[in-house]
């Protein structure tokens, strides 16, 4: 794609037939550019939404194949989708809610043990564990009787922003153009480029295997994580059915060794690390879905708004912010963007078009915060526990332990994992 023209260009006007006009225009079909559509066209905004996949149906996960993208979803996740009105509508039984959560440090001793707990907080659940397809699924059925809401299944190849707006040009030769652009487009995000903002990108030299198992203990509704010598986390996430879905953070050559493994090799693996415990906790563990493994970086963007001069666009999502999943808060942050972008334009006074400066100031401002905290958490924690001098041992796992001691941090602890966000 070209740079951004602060000026429309001549290849097309602003009244050119092809030319489709809403007011706002979202990039992306990943959930957080889904929810955001959605929530934009229930505030009565006419909504555009484009990407590439907006096209292909995403069908109802069903039976006994559980997908491949599991995610941890958290009760802010779970606020913002009742107010989209698709919580009650997503199927329940192929969400498992997490009760407990056990954190254990790399010496495999007891006393380093976090435990956190849903009861001791005075919450019903910490977290709730499902396939990415059940909650797009549902956005998609939601967004089918949404008459403010258009997606196009098409590709972004230019865009061009001006004192009122954005136009993009598509792949197929038609235009849209609207007030406010707003970048869902994923860790790649083709228009923070094109927006000319800056990020800051960090490799973990790690990937993230992820698989599915039966395992032959009750998980008891537990989420497990285990930091091993050298680096390595191994979480497992409960699901329904006596089901567990791994996510195991390791080096790329390890994560290519992982993928050749057969059940029997895999359950010799479990059985040598973490001193035994993962099948002391879970049992025999039967593979029920292919492996794969996912590159892991860290990425924030240096602003949320753009271009610098005059924005109209903002970013929301992994367009804004990457994070390692260790703590399975990345799609949960980008729905927090969106939540606050709703809130922020449905208390939007009236004399304030929908790029207002102020507007995006605001959101910017608010998303900071949460943003650099966790993302700064989770760095912290993975590069603590990656550390190989004696001290920092040490100190993680006499940290673990200390932690778990104290009510008050423990508590300060899940209310960011729990991540509350308010709606007026
Ligand atoms: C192993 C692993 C485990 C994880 N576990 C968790 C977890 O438990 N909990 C959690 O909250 N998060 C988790 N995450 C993070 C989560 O996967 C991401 O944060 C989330 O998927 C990002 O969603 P998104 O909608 O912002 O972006 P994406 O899902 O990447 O969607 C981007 C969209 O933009 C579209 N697009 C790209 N380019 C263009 C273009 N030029 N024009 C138009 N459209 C375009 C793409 O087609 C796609 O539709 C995990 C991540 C990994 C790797």
């Amino acid at each position: 794609m070209s740079e951004v023209h602060q000026n429309i260009s001549t290849k097309l006007s602003k009244n050119t037939p092809q030319m489709r006009t809403a007011d706002v225009v979202v990039v992306g079909g990943g959930i957080a550019g889904k929810a955001c559509a959605l929530g934009l066209a229930q505030l009565g905004l006419q909504t555009i939404q484009i990407a590439p996949d907006l096209g292909q149906a995403i069908a109802a996960p069903q039976g006994d194949q559980w997908g491949q993208r599991i995610y941890a979803f958290s009760p802010s996740t779970q606020k913002l989708l009742a107010k989209l009105q698709v919580w009650d509508a997503i199927d329940h039984s192929r969400l498992q809610p997490v009760r407990d959560m056990r954190i254990f440090g790399d010496r495999g001793e007891k006393q380093d043990q976090l435990h956190l707990s849903a009861f001791e907080a005075g919450t019903p659940q910490l977290a709730w564990i499902g396939e990415s397809n059940v909650i797009e699924y549902t956005l998609d059925q939601a967004s089918r009787f949404q008459n403010k809401l258009e997606r196009v299944s098409d590709a972004v190849e230019n865009i061009q922003m001006d004192s009122d707006g954005a136009t993009l040009y598509l792949k197929n030769g038609s235009a849209l153009r609207a007030q406010l652009l707003i970048a869902a487009d994923g860790a790649n995000s083709p228009i923070r480029a094109e927006l000319g903002i800056s990020m800051q990108e960090e490799s973990y030299s790690q990937s993230a295997v992820v698989a599915n198992w039966i395992c032959s203990n009750a998980h008891l509704e537990t989420a497990y994580q285990w930091f091993l010598p050298g680096g390595d986390i191994v979480a497992m996430l409960p699901l329904p059915n006596k089901q567990v879905s791994m996510v195991w953070s390791t080096s790329p050559e390890n994560a290519a060794e992982l993928l050749k493994l057969d059940s029997s090799a895999w359950n010799e693996m479990f059985s040598s690390i973490a001193h035994g415990a993962i099948v002391a906790e879970l049992g025999r563990l039967t593979l029920h879905s292919t492996p794969a493994a996912f590159p892991l970086r860290r990425i924030r963007a240096n602003r949320f708004i753009g271009p610098a001069e005059n924005p109209k666009a903002l970013l929301i999502g992994d367009a804004a912010h990457v994070m390692h999943p260790l703590a399975g808060q990345g799609l949960n942050l980008g729905l927090r963007d969106v939540a606050t972008l709703l809130n922020i334009l449905s208390k939007r006074e009236s004399f304030r078009s929908l790029h207002d400066i102020v507007l995006l100031r605001r959101y910017e401002r608010q998303r900071q915060g949460d943003t650099s905290a966790l993302l700064w958490v989770t760095d912290r924690l993975k590069k603590l526990f990656s550390a190989s001098s004696s001290t920092e041992k040490q100190l993680r796992n006499w940290g673990l332990g200390l932690v778990n001691r104290s009510h008050f941090i423990k508590r300060r602890l899940i209310e960011r994992a729990l991540g509350d966000i308010d709606f007026e």
